[in-house]
C-alpha cells in the first residue's frame, strides 16, 4: 500500500505553494565578493573564532568558501545527520551551523549546553515549510495504529510529534527495520523520498505531500537525452528527486553516499542529481572525474531553483561574520520540545551507530 495525501485538497496545496513562494521571495542571494574582500573576511571570522572557541559546521550544499573555511579552521562539512553528530562532540563553545533552519534547530537539541548560530534565520526549506506542526499532528491522530517516521528537514515540533527522525542516508534502513517489525508507516514530509522508500522495501506507508524544490525540478525526460550525449556517464541521484529520474539512476543516496559512489566508480563521467553546491566536494574527492550536473526545467519560467538550493546561498561570510562578532542570529528550541525531539533523534543516532548502511544502486 502507498498512498499519498494532502492533495486531495487543492486548496490547501494551492495555500502551501503560495507559501513557499513567499518565502522564495525573501531569499535574496547575497553579493559575491572578490578574492581580496573574501580573504579578508576569512581572515577577521578566523580570528573571532579562535578568540570565541567556535567551530563552523557547513553542509555540502552552501558555497565553497564556507566548506574550505570550514575545513581550514577544525570544523566540519558534511550532511545534516554528520553536522548534528560534529557538533555534539566537537568542544567548541559556539556552533556556527551554516545550513538552513531546521539543521540549526538539530544542533541546538543535540548540544543545548552550547551557543548554536546561524549566518542567517531566514534560510529554510520548502519540506520544513510545507508540513507545519499543527496539520501534521492532526494527520497523525487520525492514524493512531502507524509509527509516524520523519525526515530530518523538518521543525523542532515535527521531530517532538514523531517515534522516529530519519536522514536520506539511513531512511530505508529504518523503515526496513520497522517492517520487520510488522509496523505500518506515517511518513513526512518528502513525497518522493517516501515513495522511493516504499518502492524499495514494500513497506506499508501513508505519505505526507510535500517535496523539495531543488530535486522536484530535475527532468528525467532531459536525463535520457544527456545520457545520449554521456553514454558511459554514471547518474547518481539523490533520493528527493521524482521516480522518473530515480528509475535512470545507477546509484540512489544521500550527499554523503553520492560522494562516496563517486569516489569508487570506474566512470570518467558522472551525471548528479542533486544541488550543484555538492561539486565542490565531489571535485576534491574525485579529482580527474567530470561532473555534469543533471537537467533541470532550465532558466526558463518553471525553474525556482535550477540545481541551486535558494536558501543554502543566503549563507555567505558577510552574514557569517555579522553573526558571529555579536553572538546574533542564536537558534534556541524550547526545552521541553527539545527534550521530546530528542527522543526520535536520539533513536536515529543509536540506530546509525548499531548499523552499517546500505547504499542502493544498480552499478
Ligand atoms: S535543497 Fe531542498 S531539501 Fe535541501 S534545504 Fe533546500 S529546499 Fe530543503
Amino acid at each position: 500500500m502507498n498512498q499519498v495525501i494532502s492533495s486531495e485538497n487543492s486548496e490547501q496545496l494551492a495555500a502551501d505553494t503560495a507559501l513557499v513562494r513567499e518565502y522564495l521571495d525573501r531569499a535574496v542571494r547575497p553579493a559575491v565578493l572578490d578574492a581580496q574582500t573574501q580573504e579578508s573576511y576569512k581572515r577577521k571570522i578566523t580570528q573571532l573564532m579562535r578568540q570565541k572557541k567556535a567551530r563552523l559546521v557547513a553542509h555540502y550544499y552552501t558555497d565553497s568558501v564556507l566548506q574550505d573555511l570550514a575545513e581550514e579552521t577544525g570544523g566540519f562539512v558534511g550532511d545534516s545527520l554528520e553536522m548534528a553528530r560534529f557538533g555534539r562532540d566537537c568542544d567548541a563553545e559556539i556552533l556556527i551551523v551554516a545550513g538552513v533552519k531546521f539543521m540549526g534547530e538539530s544542533a541546538k537539541i543535540l548540544s543545548p549546553e552550547k551557543t548554536v548560530i546561524m549566518p542567517t534565520l531566514e534560510a529554510t526549506c520548502s519540506l520544513d515549510i510545507a508540513c507545519p506542526i499543527d496539520k501534521f499532528s492532526a494527520f497523525c491522530d487520525q492514524h493512531p495504529d502507524r509509527t509516524v517516521v520523519v525526515y530530518a528537514n523538518t521543525s523542532a515540533a515535527v521531530k517532538a510529534r514523531a517515534d522516529w527522525v530519519v536522514t536520506s542516508s539511513i531512511a530505508l534502513d529504518v523503515v526496513e527495520h520497522l517492517m520487520e517489525q510488522g509496523k505500518k508507516v506515517l511518513w513526512a514530509p518528502d513525497k518522493h523520498l517516501g515513495s522511493y522508500i516504499q518502492k524499495t522495501t514494500g513497506a506499508d506507508m501513508l505519505l505526507w505531500d510535500a517535496a523539495c524544490i531543488v530535486h522536484e525540478e530535475f527532468k528525467a525526460r532531459g536525463l535520457a537525452d544527456m545520457r545520449k550525449l554521456y553514454p558511459d556517464a554514471a547518474i547518481l541521484a539523490h533520493p528527493e528527486s521524482p521516480s522518473a529520474v530515480l528509475e535512470v539512476a545507477d546509484v540512489i543516496g544521500s550527499t554523503t553516499q553520492i560522494i562516496n559512489a563517486a569516489k569508487q566508480s570506474t566512470k570518467k563521467e558522472i551525471i548528479v542529481a542533486t544541488d550543484q553546491g555538492i561539486f565542490h566536494k565531489l571535485q576534491q574527492m574525485a579529482p580527474g572525474k567530470k561532473f555534469i550536473i543533471a537537467p533541470t526545467a532550465g532558466n526558463d519560467a518553471t525553474c525556482r531553483s535550477c540545481a541551486n538550493c535558494p536558501w543554502m546561498g543566503m549563507n555567505s561570510l558577510e552574514s557569517l561574520y555579522s553573526s558571529l562578532q555579536d553572538n546574533s542570529n542564536r537558534v534556541e528550541v524550547d526545552s521541553q520540545l527539545a527534550a521530546a525531539a530528542m527522543i526520535p533523534l536520539q533513536r536515529m543516532l543509536d540506530f546509525a551507530a548499531n548499523n552499517q548502511l546500505k547504499v542502493r544502486g544498480k552499478a
